[in-house]
């Protein structure tokens, strides 16, 4: 960290701007779109936008079970004088009536049948009087009554799901609804993770006999950087661990830098056994910054290969290294795979004083609840990096300025949601 730290928002216009560049030499390059068939595509992306290839509803229909008819009709239909109407036929869905209504016809119509030509209404089941071969109607109906007009959710050739557009369920149920069996979507970066510390020892490790020895503590920031790199539309090619040794670590960084976002976490500080930043730079990765004006997060590396691809350094400690993904790693894939970057701020009021050192942006844990008008957030408790579980609870990071010192209770302060990390839709 040879410079003074940079704000928390030039680093992120750093890295987006680095994200920008490598997401345009994957557009040039092919196979940078694939399809993949609508059952598959959940927590895809769509790589270009969706058009109706015909309007929706596809056909007038009626929206209840009941009876077509003219409402013209029955204009002058009261409970003293009810219009009884023949009945000529029935629509049932997928079934259409062939004929043509005529004026003093009505047809049985069930919910989705197509509208027999000729009538423009339709008369709930409930609110008509069936009397052998009519049907009495003792209301008058405006034309359109309980009918779905063609087109009226969707035209032909319209825009329903914009690129970039995460395809959650309802995305799936609306591609199926015109017709897409299999929908373009972005292929996804390729991520590679490498923890490094002599303290480590995976969950697998032990699993299998090795044994937690003294000073020894269990890896778990890759769990947690896997799966939110998955949940941000990423593929996770790559998991390793390296010893604080130079020779190895250089050997796992190579293999780490074949993806296009490599993330190490651990090693990136000015420690006498922190290696990550000058075995990097001997590698051929050139620095973009090494150090962030933020808390959690300061000795953050981000760096940029010849090849364009990312390089992420992030802190050891597992709350700095879960916050740096949702504010730099995860902005880089989203927009890696043509996604927004960011989920949108919130404004909140802070539900307690926050007293914190200037100088630093504040990344605080917190719960937000809303409390009549306001969205209140709340810390999650001590907010210790070491503190996993001041993560645990937290829906969102509230974002205190850096040259901030004390913030009063109520105070209003952007908040950075972190439920479009977790798997909600966005
Ligand atoms: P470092 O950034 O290497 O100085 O590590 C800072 C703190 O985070 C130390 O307490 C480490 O033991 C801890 N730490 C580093 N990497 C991991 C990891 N992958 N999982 C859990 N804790 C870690
Ligand atoms: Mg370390």
């Amino acid at each position: 960290m040879s410079k003074a730290p940079i704000p928390l928002e030039d680093a992120r216009a750093q890295v987006l701007a680095a994200a920008g560049e490598l997401a345009r030499a994957r557009l040039a390059e092919d196979g940078a779109i694939e399809t993949a068939a609508i059952e598959q595509a959940l927590g895809r992306t769509l790589a270009q936008e969706l058009r109706a290839p015909h309007p929706l509803p596809p056909f007038d229909a009626s929206a209840m079970d009941g009876y077509a008819l003219r409402a013209a009709d029955v204009a002058e239909a009261g409970p003293q004088s009810p219009v009884a109407l023949s009945l000529c036929g029935e629509a049932r869905a997928g079934h259409p009536f062939s004929g043509t209504l005529q004026s003093g016809q009505a047809v049985v119509i069930s919910t989705g049948a197509m509208l027999p030509v000729g009538a423009d209404a339709v008369a709930r089941l409930e609110e008509a009087r069936r009397e052998g071969r009519h049907v009495l109607i003792d209301r008058p109906l405006r034309a359109g009554s309980d009918v779905r007009a063609a087109g009226e959710e969707v035209a032909p050739g319209e825009v329903v799901l914009a690129a970039g557009r995460r395809l959650s369920p309802v995305e799936l149920a609306l591609a199926a609804a015109l017709g897409y069996a299999r929908v373009p979507v972005a292929r996804p970066p390729r991520v590679a993770l490498l923890a490094t510390g002599d303290e480590l020892l995976t969950p697998a490790a032990e699993a299998s006999g090795a044994t937690l020895g003294a000073g020894q503590i269990f890896e778990s920031n890759t769990y947690g950087l896997a799966a939110l790199a998955q949940l941000a539309g990423a593929s996770v090619v790559g998991r390793s661990h390296a010893r604080d040794e130079r020779e190895q670590l250089a050997e796992a960084l190579e293999r780490t830098l074949a993806a296009d976002v490599a993330v190490i976490c651990g090693g990136v500080s000015v420690g006498p056994h922190d290696h990550v930043s000058e075995t990097l730079a001997a590698l051929g990765v050139e620095r973009r910054f090494h150090g962030v004006a933020l808390q959690p997060g300061k000795p953050t590396w981000f760096g940029v290969q010849r090849s364009r691809r990312l390089v992420f350094g992030l802190p050891g400690n597992p709350v700095s290294a879960l916050v740096g993904f949702v504010l730099f790693v995860g902005p880089a894939l989203r927009s890696l795979l043509g996604a927004d970057p960011v989920p949108e701020r919130l404004q909140a009021r802070l539900a307690e004083g926050y007293r914190k050192q200037p100088g630093r942006t504040l990344a605080l844990r917190c719960t937000l609840r809303q409390e009549a008008e306001r969205l209140v957030a709340a810390p999650t408790g001590a907010q210790g990096s070491h503190l996993l579980s001041s993560l645990r609870d937290a829906q969102g990071l509230a974002i205190l300025p850096a040259e901030r010192g004390e913030l009063a209770a109520g105070e209003l302060v952007a908040v950075e949601p972190l439920a479009p990390w977790l798997g909600w839709r966005w």
